[in-house]
């Protein structure tokens, strides 16, 4: 099959939103490499909507890789598990990307069993077989993912097994996997689709059989034939369907998704529940796979390093729980233009203080921008152009839910739903009066939360 036939003609997508310069060329062509084992990781106990872990094992307690540390009763929850094999420190607090103060808990890597190429095989490589799929019985597939710790890893950080539990009240039909990455800079999933499409393709198929849902399909931006055609030749007598849609910013959140695919719209405050769609993330479906078939907890993850700030751009499969700062050094360190780095894209992600914060099970990628990068004129006042409201894949009025957060004026934030927005960063991008639209936004939530 050719690049060209790979990427099917249907060009669905969603309204408005906007195309961000792309940026993904400085990794997407970097094979996924594994991190040497560092000498210590701190293994966040927060790492999912919910209630934070308690500490299963006991300060010099010996580890080894993949052993439950942290756990807690509640539903929304997930356990967090050794990332490294090695000795168990005393539980302190850090910063995490997300500004949260959370305890987290120090391992001292020992004697490694398996690094490197074998690390890689172990996680991605080998067979994936598909027969034992259907031997799975759903509450087996979401016990072993529970008990593997997984969460939503396209930064959702809703714990997975929740999603995979079937309900009666919403039976879900279709099962979407998201391969848009539609965020420019990052390129993890992209390679996990080029380079271990068969896991992404058995994860899915188990998922699809928890929730009982009679359809399952792959979206992908048309601006990456080679995953499609991968991701076409792993699904090729099963039943995962491959679908190009458009690309577009943020062709991968959620709703925006449904709507390009299935021709759904998620109510607003519903979820793709509602529409009888759920939605999981490529290196989710992977993990789903990992968890069921071989029995392995969550505890590595791909992050892409990547921007003009850092020497060499790069994909890295690394233990959760390595600092910011090994990873930038993994990647050549940055350079003396960079001015910021971020926890995620420059269109989503969060502003990191420190690079000693830990990667989490969320940190899909590190973005270093450089001064150039971030040239902006000054901040004026609203010109009223309405350019914010044209862009805005939830049909809100961006300007005036700012305006309301900067005054505090709740009840008229609350009215121009401020709930509702997702913080995609489309209406900032395109407002010619550089007003910070999602930062006002996004505190004003914060404030409003504890108001
Ligand atoms: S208001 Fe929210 S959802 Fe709408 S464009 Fe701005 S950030 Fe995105
Ligand atoms: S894009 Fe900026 S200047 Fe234009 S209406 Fe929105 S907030 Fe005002």
């Amino acid at each position: 099959m050719s690049l060209a036939d790979a990427v099917a003609s249907t060009r669905s997508t969603f309204r408005r939103g906007i195309h961000p310069p792309d940026e993904k060329a400085l990794a997407a062509e970097s094979p996924i490499e594994v991190l040497p084992t560092p000498k210590e990781i701190r293994v966040p106990l927060l790492q999912h909507l919910g209630s934070p872990c308690e500490p299963t094992v006991k300060p010099k307690q010996a580890v080894a890789l993949g052993d439950e540390v942290g756990n807690v009763e509640a539903m929304v929850s997930a356990p967090v598990h050794a990332s490294v094999a090695g000795t168990v420190g005393r539980a302190t607090v850090a910063t995490l990307p997300n500004g949260r103060h959370v305890g987290v808990l120090p391992i001292k890597a020992g004697e490694q069993e398996i690094e490197g190429r074998d690390l890689y095989q172990d996680l991605l490589g080998g067979e994936w077989p598909l027969e034992e799929i259907e031997r799975c019985e759903p509450r087996e597939i979401v016990e072993a993912v529970r008990r593997a710790g997984l969460i939503g890893m396209g930064g959702a950080a809703f714990p997975t097994h929740v999603k995979l539990t079937a309900r009666d009240d919403k039976p879900i039909d279709t099962v979407l996997v998201n391969g848009c990455e539609c965020e420019p800079y990052l390129a993890a999933d992209y390679r996990t689709m080029i380079e271990a499409p068969a896991a992404i393709v058995a994860g899915a198929l188990l998922a699809k059989r928890a929730l009982g849902a009679r359809r399952l399909v792959v979206g992908i931006e048309d601006n990456k034939p080679k995953a499609i055609q991968h991701m076409k030749t792993a699904a090729s007598g099963t039943a995962v369907e491959v679908k190009s849609v458009r690309t577009k910013y943020p062709q991968g959140a959620e709703k925006q998704l449904v709507r390009a695919v299935l021709a759904a719209t998620v109510p607003e405050g519903g979820l793709p529940l509602d529409v009888g769609a759920l939605v999981v993330n490529v290196e989710t479906a992977a993990s789903i796979a990992r968890a069921v078939l071989r029995g392995k907890p969550l505890t590595h993850r791909i992050v892409t390093v990547s921007g003009r700030g850092v020497a060499r751009p790069r994909n890295l499969v690394v233990p959760i729980g390595i600092s910011f700062s090994e990873l930038l050094a993994a990647s050549g360190g940055v350079l003396p233009g960079a001015a910021r780095i971020l926890a995620g894209g420059p269109m989503m992600g969060f502003c990191v203080g420190s690079t000693s914060a830990p990667v989490t099970k969320g940190t899909g990628a590190v973005t270093v921008l450089t001064h150039a990068d971030l040239q902006r004129a000054r901040e004026t006042a609203c010109v009223r152009c309405g350019r914010c409201v044209d862009v805005c894949p939830l049909s809100l009025v961006p300007t005036r839910i700012a305006i309301a957060a900067r005054h505090k004026d709740w009840d008229l934030a609350r009215r121009y739903h401020i709930k509702t927005c997702m913080e995609c960063g489309c209406c900032a991008w395109v407002c010619p009066a550089q007003i910070p639209l999602v930062q006002l936004i996004r505190m004003g939530k914060a404030e409003m939360a504890t108001a």
